[in-house]
């Protein structure tokens, strides 16, 4: 009975994500005195694993799955958690995993906690802690069936070397046509750009940057930072920024180290979506813009005079 991670990868590379799970896995299966197996699906060199905590990976290539599709991807997942007899099944909480834990659930009969924040609180009863009401506040919730589903919330847990010997078994799980209802139309390309997912560091910019011709200096100020970029829901509405650098409440939710606001009032909605992230610097023309209610530095001046100012300043380190 060991614990099953999906490792998550894109064209062949592992996500950041993985590792952060695999060295949650490995805590979790050490309370539970059991080792860690992780599935791939056409992940390429799986040895990687090994550095976090990961004891077996059950290797899936298969160019049925070369696209994410939630049912197949689900159904390989359900078949290796049988297959290891596995208790507890941990995924992460990216758009394709958020869509995936529902789904493996309802195929174990398993009871599932999303938004899991820590180490579980307690193995018998299995208690969890979680994020709830926009990462406002915490709740513990108990999972009472045999087997438990946790999708972990990024950034929550961090990444630890752990050293482990790997095992790699080539897994064929069986899949069906059935498992191809919904067709994959596009698929996000990577770029050499560091996405908002795998970010270490987010400037992001508000209606404050008056519009897309003044993103140059806050691009540049990521680019310094090794940072990723993203903005405020006006800003993608207007079509300034792309939709996929939209974060909030409705948008993606950021938990990274540091998250730079430029120009953005704070609004509620906002906030929900970052307020996970460990240090949150505001830069705002007005000192009584609700962000810096929650900001643990501020900048109170105008983003123009100041942004390429702190650059400028970076670029000496
Ligand atoms: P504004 O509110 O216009 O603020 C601009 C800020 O820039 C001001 O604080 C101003 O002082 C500052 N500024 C102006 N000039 C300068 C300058 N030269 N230098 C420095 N600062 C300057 N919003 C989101 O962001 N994400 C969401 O997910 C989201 N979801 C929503 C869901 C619902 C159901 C609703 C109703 C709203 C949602 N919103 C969301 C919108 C949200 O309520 C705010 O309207 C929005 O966040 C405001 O964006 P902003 O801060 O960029 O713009």
């Amino acid at each position: 009975m060991s614990i099953l991670i999906y490792a998550e990868s894109a064209e062949g590379k592992f996500k950041k994500v993985a590792f952060e799970l695999a060295s949650y896995g490995k805590k979790v299966a050490a309370s539970l005195g059991t080792t860690v197996t992780a599935v791939t699906i056409n992940a390429g060199d799986v040895s990687e694993l090994s550095k976090y905590g990961v004891d077996k990976v059950l290797k899936v290539s298969s160019d049925k799955l070369s696209k994410f599709t939630a049912k197949a991807y689900a159904d390989v997942i359900k078949q290796a958690a049988q297959k290891e007899g596995t208790k507890v099944v941990l995924l992460s909480s990216t758009t394709d995993s958020l869509y995936l834990a529902p789904l493996v659930a309802v195929s174990l009969d398993a009871g599932y906690a999303s938004n899991v924040v820590g180490l579980p609180v307690s193995t018998s009863p299995f208690q969890v802690k979680r994020n709830a009401f926009s990462n406002k506040a915490f709740n513990i919730t108990e999972i009472s069936t045999d087997v438990k589903v946790l999708g972990l919330a990024k950034n929550s847990y961090g990444v630890f070397e752990n050293a482990s010997s790997l095992t790699e078994e080539d897994f064929s799980p069986s899949i069906g046509d059935n498992d191809f209802g919904v067709k994959v139309e596009s698929v996000e390309k990577v770029t050499g750009k560091v996405t908002i997912a795998d970010a270490e560091v987010v400037v992001s910019g508000g209606r404050g940057l008056k519009g897309p011709e003044n993103w140059g200096m806050l691009e540049e100020l990521a680019s310094v930072l090794g940072a990723a970029t993203a903005c405020s829901k006006p800003v993608s509405d207007l079509g300034w920024r792309p939709h996929s650098e939209h974060v909030g409440q409705t948008g993606k939710p950021v938990a990274t180290n540091l998250y730079i606001a430029i120009g953005i009032s704070g609004a509620i909605q906002h906030i929900a979506g970052i307020n996970s992230s460990k240090v949150k610097v505001v830069i705002n023309a007005d000192a009584d813009a609700p962000f810096f209610k929650v900001a643990d530095y501020g900048i109170v001046g105008d983003a123009f005079e100041i942004v390429p100012k702190l650059t400028e300043k970076l670029k000496e380190f």
